[in-house]
């Protein structure tokens, strides 16, 4: 290692070949599932990413990224505005649990909300966008594994939540989204991707949301490759990108 590893320009060199790296290794994981890579989008989780390294992966041509809190978004909003003016595209997708009273502060900044999971979150939205007469994309988070610590809606109740979203006039259903299981057990993860991919194959043929593409957002560092294989469309990585998260 040489002594200019360690000035910021390198420091920006490390996160394009570990931003190269990780397109690869997606790419990789597609062709082996026999799939296109391009049906593949990677949503980088930007949380606890300071806004510098943010705009660093904006500027190296990324332009899906995630955070899951609102106090996050809102401290990072005035570089990524700058950023868009200034030319430098970028879609947000919020990808943590959302307080309903926190909607009217986040929204304004969103792209896309991944992680409505109940009809009263949807009908504080619905009535907020109609405010300010504007539409906004959301995902359906449905919890596939069963545990008690994670959002998102039963799956057995998951078809209807995405028929009454998609009843509300501003809300516009593009996917479905999981937090996969935290086991070291594949075949268990595996389980829960898979589920997801049959309830995204019965959103579509009972057409329950809009005429467009249903996303299944799913798939983290640890495990996108499994999720990959049962039909992922959009992985969000995060530490495999920007390195281990310092402890909350
Ligand atoms: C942080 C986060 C990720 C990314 O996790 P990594 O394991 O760091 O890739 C993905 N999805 C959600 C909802 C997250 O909060």
């Amino acid at each position: 290692m040489t002594l200019t590893a360690c000035s910021p320009k390198s420091e920006d060199d490390g996160l394009a070949v570990r931003l190269a790296g990780v397109r690869a290794m997606v790419n990789h994981a597609a062709t082996a599932a026999g799939r296109d890579p391009a049906g593949v989008r990677v949503l980088l989780a930007t949380k606890t990413v300071g806004a510098d390294r943010v705009l660093a992966v904006l500027r190296a041509g990324w332009t899906l990224i995630g955070e899951n809190r609102v106090q996050e978004v809102l401290a990072k909003a005035p570089e990524l505005e700058e950023a868009r003016l200034a030319g430098v595209p970028h879609e947000l997708h919020f990808i943590g649990h959302l307080q309903s009273n926190k909607v009217n502060q986040v929204l304004p900044r969103l792209t896309c909300l991944q992680t409505l999971d109940s009809a009263e979150l949807a009908d504080r939205l619905d009535r907020r966008l109609a405010a300010l007469d504007r539409t906004l994309d959301v995902m359906v988070q449905v919890n596939v594994s069963g545990e008690a610590s994670k959002s998102g809606v039963d799956p057995e109740a998951a078809l209807d939540l995405v028929g009454a979203v998609a009843a509300r006039s501003r809300l516009r259903v593009t996917g479905l989204m999981t937090i996969g299981l935290n086991s070291p057990d594949r075949g268990a993860v595996r389980a829960g991707y898979a589920r997801l991919a049959q309830l995204r194959e019965q959103v579509l043929a009972q057409r329950l949301a809009g005429p467009g593409p249903i996303e299944l957002s799913m798939g983290m560092s640890g495990d996108y490759a499994d999720a990959i294989t049962e039909g992922a469309t959009m992985v969000r990585l995060g530490s495999a990108v920007f390195g281990a998260r310092p402890a909350r």
